[in-house]
Formats: C-alpha cells, structure tokens, sequence
C-alpha cells in the first residue's frame, strides 16, 4: 500500500478536497502510474455537480498522463518508465472490442463509471473504508493511479508528457468524430456547435479532413475567435433565432455534415435542420437526462440523420499516438487553448472553466 494524495468529489456544494489515501498495489492486468497532469473534462464537473447521477464520493478526472512505476505479470505491452496517456477501460474480448470500437464496450458502464473494478473492488481506500478510485478506468485527480493496462496507452518520450491527457478524452472525441465517425470527403460543408474543447478538436480533425466550409456556432466570442484561429472558415453566435435560416444561406442549402457538441437541445435540432441532402449529424454533447426530441422526418426522410458518437469512434490504443504525433507536427495546436494549474488550484480551475474564461485547463500534480 502507498500513500497518495487525491481530489475527492463529495457532493455538488462541497469543494474538491485534498487528501491522503491508500493505494493498492496493481493486479496481474493492471498498472501503477505516477499521474503528472489531468486535463479536467466537462463530464468531471458535471459528474461532481450531479446532473450527470454517479455515486459520490468519488475521485474524478479522465485525462490522466504519466509515468509507469510497476507492471502487473499479465501486462506485456508496458514496462517501468513507459510515458502513458490514459483513457477509458474496456473488457477487450467483447464483440464491440474485437472490432476496435472499446468505447462501446458491453461492459462500458461497469467499468468506467461506477468508480469501482467489476469486482465492486476499488484500487483506494482510507481507513480501511474504500473510495471509488477507477473512474474512467483512472481516477486522475490524484498523485498516483491504479488502472488496468488497457486503459494505458504508451507514447514517445520525445512529447510534452504534461500536454498529453487530454488526448485521452476530448480530443480523441471531437477529432474522431469527424475523422473516424463522419469521414467527409475533401471539399465538404460542416458545421460544428460549441467550440469548447471537444468543438475546437472538431474543427481540427475538418481542416486535416480538407473540409471547405467549416461553420462553427458558439455564444461566446472568445470561443469564436479561437475557432476561426484554427482554420473554421466562418462563425456565428448560437442565440440568433434565424440561426438555421442563416446556416443554410451560408452553405449554399446546407451542410453535408455537423457535429453538435453542446448538449443543448435547441441546437440539435438546428445540427439536423442545417443539413443538406444527404448529411449526417453526430451528436456528442450530452443532452440533459431523458431528452425527447421532435424531429421534422419530412426533413430527415431525404437522406438525412443523426448518429450518438462516444469517444469519436476511435480505438484509444491507436488513435492516441496519432495525434500525438499530429501535435508535434503542428497539426493540431490544442496547447493555445491549454492552462496549467497547480493540482491544489483545482477548485480555481474548475470555477474558471465553467466561467468560459478557460477552454481545456490542466492541473500538473506535485512530484
Ligand atoms: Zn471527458
Ligand atoms: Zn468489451
């Protein structure tokens, strides 16, 4: 058992809190990682805030990176030192994870978001008592972690190691769902809502896609701006009545595809009605609970859709190091909307995010 400091997310109106927990050591198929950085994702927050209802307590964070301390026997794609960005668990013998989609893994629930290994066991405890410390596999809000090697994707050492979690979550998400679960061919209209992390990946996983016309809709100007700096060829407010009136004017009779990355209902009916004949639609943000939404199927009839996307479709284990790589060449310049907090300034963080002040903030952990 080690000692390690983690963030406990209690209930929405208490603080994450610091403190000192006990670690297992890792299992057969799992890893130890001393976590340098976690990227903090919307989904941590909304968690921590309950209108997405897990159990709490529990400790947060999905887009750990770090280093690789020990190796249960039964891993053998890792070893001591290894450079890691985490990411999901996943049971890897399902149908789903045999064709390289582990995001819908049968098991997906189980083992990622009840805090808990499938066992009901959690690698943290205090006092004895256990704490719910695998969260997405990870539980990154901590010095240190226990997570199964699958969840724990190798990278070249030669990368900014701090830089790298988010690649885990909200950029393999909105890069992927373009690249993997859309696919436009060269010359495509697009029209992405919310450029926040996710939206911003999206707008970039277009321009690697050749797309001609990428339209991004966000409230925020800032947001827009940053997006137009990325390469999004126009940008429009998303509090505008004629929004789709406008969207259709822009693309000429709409948009081959769109990606809805706010949650927002209104905006996904406007992500369907902005669509062309055909045009896809991939809804990545979370509707709240049991959202029922009209849709016009006089529009959607002529070859129009919308599909559910997690994760963008990708494979973690492949799909990570390629965007690593991405970002070392330039290609995908995620660090500009980057801030680095120190891991005890998390409650800042959170609070400067959800302000919009900050698009993607990262805590480094102490060492
Ligand atoms: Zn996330
Ligand atoms: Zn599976």
């Amino acid at each position: 058992m080690n000692s390690i400091q983690a963030a406990i997310a209690t209930d929405p109106n208490t603080p994450f809190t610091l403190g000192e927990y006990k670690l297992e050591k890792p299992r057969a198929d799992e890893v130890l990682v001393r976590i340098v950085a976690s990227g903090i994702c919307h989904t941590d927050i909304a968690v921590k805030e309950q209108s997405v209802h897990l159990p709490l307590p529990m400790v947060l964070g999905h887009e750990g990176s770090g280093i690789v301390e020990m190796v249960g026997d039964a891993v053998d794609h890792l070893v001591v030192g290894d450079h890691v960005v985490l990411s999901g668990d996943s049971c890897g013998s399902c149908h789903k994870c045999q064709h390289g989609l582990p995001s819908y893994c049968d098991e997906f629930v189980e083992r990622n978001l009840t805090g808990c290994r499938v066992d009901g066991t959690s690698p943290l405890s205090a006092e004895g008592e256990l704490v719910r410390g695998r969260f997405v596999g990870q539980s990154s809000f901590a010095t240190h972690s226990i997570v199964p090697g699958r969840a724990a994707i190798k990278v070249d050492k030669q990368y900014p190691l701090e830089l790298l979690g988010p690649l885990g979550c909200g950029l393999t998400t909105g890069v992927g769902t373009v690249m993997n679960a859309l696919r436009p061919s060269a010359g495509s209209k697009i029209v992405i809502f919310g450029a926040g992390t996710v939206g911003l990946a999206a707008v970039m996983g277009a321009v690697l896609s050749g797309c001609q016309q990428i339209v991004v809709v966000d409230p925020v100007s800032a947001r827009r701006d940053m997006a137009m700096s990325l390469g999004a060829t126009h940008a429009l407010p998303a509090n505008d009545a004629a929004l789709v009136d406008e969207l259709l004017s822009l693309t000429h009779g709409g948009a081959d595809f769109s990606v809805e990355c706010s949650g927002v209902p209104a905006a996904v009916n406007a992500a369907v009605m902005c669509l062309a004949r055909p045009g896809w639609c991939a809804q990545v943000g979370a509707t709240p609970a049991r959202t029922i939404l009209p849709l016009d199927m006089d529009h959607v009839g002529f070859g129009r859709g919308i599909k559910g996307v997690v994760m963008g479709d990708s494979n973690p284990q492949t799909f990570v190091p390629y965007l690593a790589a991405l970002h070392a060449q330039g290609k995908l310049p995620y660090d500009r909307f980057v801030k680095f907090y120190d891991f005890s300034d998390i409650n800042q963080a959170i609070s400067e995010s959800k302000s919009g002040e900050v698009i993607k903030p990262i805590l480094r952990m102490p060492t």
